[in-house]
C-alpha cells in the first residue's frame, strides 16, 4: 500500500482523543505486518519493535500520535439541539456551517450540522463576529431530546469534523485529520523499510494517544521505553497563505521541517529546543538523502516531544514534520512530495543513527 493509500485510510477514519480504539486497531494491524513485536499499553499506545542489525544498548523511540481533536457532547436540548464543548484546539472560526460526525456511544456515527444564523436574518454586528463554543449548537434533525437519545446519542459522546479526503493540483491534497494521520502514514512506511532493512540500533515506533488532548501520551510510552533518543513526527503549520506573510518561513511543497524552537506559553509553558546531536545527524541525513531540508522557529507551537523529553531523567528529541496549511481545520492542507520527502529523511536518519550522540 502506498503512503497516500494509507494517508486517505487513516484521514477517513475518526478516532478523537481518549476515543482512538478505530485508529489502534489499523495501526496495530499494519505494524504486524512488518513487526514480530506489536505491543499495545493500556491507554491505547501502539509500539511496534524492530531489533537493531546486531545487539545495541540503544532504542531510539519515533512517533506519532493516532488521535484528533474534536468537541465533546454536554448537553441535549429539550428542543433537539446539541451543546458541546472544545476537545483540543478546535478554531471556532470554522465552525459555523460545517458538517460534523457524533460517535455516538449507544449507536452509529450520526451526521449533524453545526448551526448558524440565517444570513438574511442575522443583524449587521453579528456577521462579523465569532461566536463562542458557549453559543455552539449541531443540528442532527432532531424535533426532541427523545429524537437525539433515540439515536444513541449521551452527554460526553465525542464529535468530529465529518472525515474527508480530497486530491488537489500540484500532488496536494486536503483532508480531515492529516494532524497527524500524515505523521502514522509516514512511521509505516519506515516500518516497511525497517522490516527487511535493520537499523544500527534498537528502533521502537509508536502511534500514541491523546496528543490533542494533553500532549502526554507519547511520554507514558517513553516512561516505559526509555529511549536513547526520541522524534516526533507531526505537521507544522505553515506560513506561506496570503494572511499569514510567511511568519516563520515554513512553505508547502518545499520539504520536509526540522524545528529549532517551539513554545507554547498560554498556560503550558512547554516547548523543544531540540538537542544539538540530533538536528547535526538530521541535517547530515538530509543531505546524504538529497533532500531540502526546511527549518522552523516558532512560537504558538507545541508537540507531544515537548513532554518526552522530561522524563526519564531527560530524554534528546527533536521534531520532524511536514508544512501543512489550515491546521485544526476540517480542510488542512499539505503536499504528498513533503510527506514522502518526510518518509525519506526519517529513514535516513534510523538507518545511518550514531552510536553516542554529540553536543
Ligand atoms: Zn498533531
Amino acid at each position: 500500500m502506498s503512503l497516500v493509500e494509507r494517508l486517505e485510510k487513516y484521514c477517513l477514519t475518526v478516532a478523537t482523543s481518549g476515543r482512538e480504539d478505530p485508529m489502534v486497531a489499523l495501526m496495530r494491524d499494519d505494524f504486524g505486518s512488518y513487526s514480530h513485536q506489536v505491543e499495545v499499553d493500556s491507554l491505547g499506545n501502539v509500539m511496534a519493535h524492530f531489533p537493531a542489525s546486531s545487539p545495541s544498548e540503544h532504542t531510539v523511540m519515533v512517533f506519532a500520535h493516532t488521535d484528533q481533536l474534536g468537541m465533546v457532547v454536554t448537553k441535549i436540548e429539550d428542543d433537539g439541539f446539541i451543546r458541546v464543548v472544545r476537545l483540543g484546539g478546535l478554531p471556532e472560526r470554522v465552525l459555523p456551517g460545517s458538517v460534523v460526525s457524533i460517535q455516538a456511544s449507544q449507536g452509529d456515527a450520526v451526521a449533524g450540522v453545526m448551526g448558524t444564523p440565517p444570513h438574511h436574518l442575522t443583524p449587521e454586528a453579528m456577521k462579523y463576529q465569532v461566536p463562542t463554543i458557549d453559543k455552539a449548537y449541531i443540528d442532527v434533525g432532531a424535533q426532541s431530546q427523545a429524537d437525539v437519545l433515540q439515536l444513541g446519542i449521551r452527554v460526553g459522546d465525542h464529535v468530529a469534523y465529518e472525515p474527508r479526503f480530497q486530491h488537489l493540483t500540484n500532488n496536494r491534497v486536503t483532508a480531515t485529520s492529516l494532524d497527524d494521520r500524515g505523521g502514522c502514514a509516514v512511521l509505516m512506511e519506515l516500518a516497511a523499510h525497517l522490516k527487511s532493512n535493520p537499523a544500527p540500533v534498537n528502533v521502537v515506533l509508536v502511534a500514541s494517544v491523546q496528543e490533542e488532548f494533553n500532549l502526554r501520551g507519547a511520554m507514558m510510552a517513553a516512561e516505559v521505553l526509555k529511549p536513547t533518543a526520541a522524534i516526533s513526527l507531526d505537521l507544522v503549520a505553515a506560513g506561506d497563505t496570503p494572511e499569514m506573510g510567511t511568519p516563520n518561513g515554513v512553505r508547502v511543497g518545499e520539504g520536509p521541517v526540522m524545528g529549532l524552537y517551539s513554545f507554547h506559553g498560554r498556560g503550558t509553558l512547554n516547548g523543544v529546543i531540540p538537542h544539538p546531536g540530533l538536528v547535526a545527524h538530521a541535517e547530515e541525513s538530509a543531505r546524504a538523502a538529497g533532500l531540502a531540508l526546511q527549518r522552523h522557529a516558532t512560537v504558538g507551537i507545541l508537540t507531544d516531544a515537548s513532554y518526552v523529553q522530561l522524563v526519564n531523567g531527560g530524554i534528546p528529541v527533536i521534531d520532524l514534520s511536514w508544512p501543512t496549511r489550515y491546521t485544526h481545520t476540517g480542510v488542512e492542507l499539505c503536499s504528498l512530495d513533503d510527506l514522502e520527502g518526510l518518509a525519506q529523511l526519517i529513514t535516513q536518519i534510523v538507518s545511518d543513527f550514531p552510536a553516542a550522540l554529540e553536543r
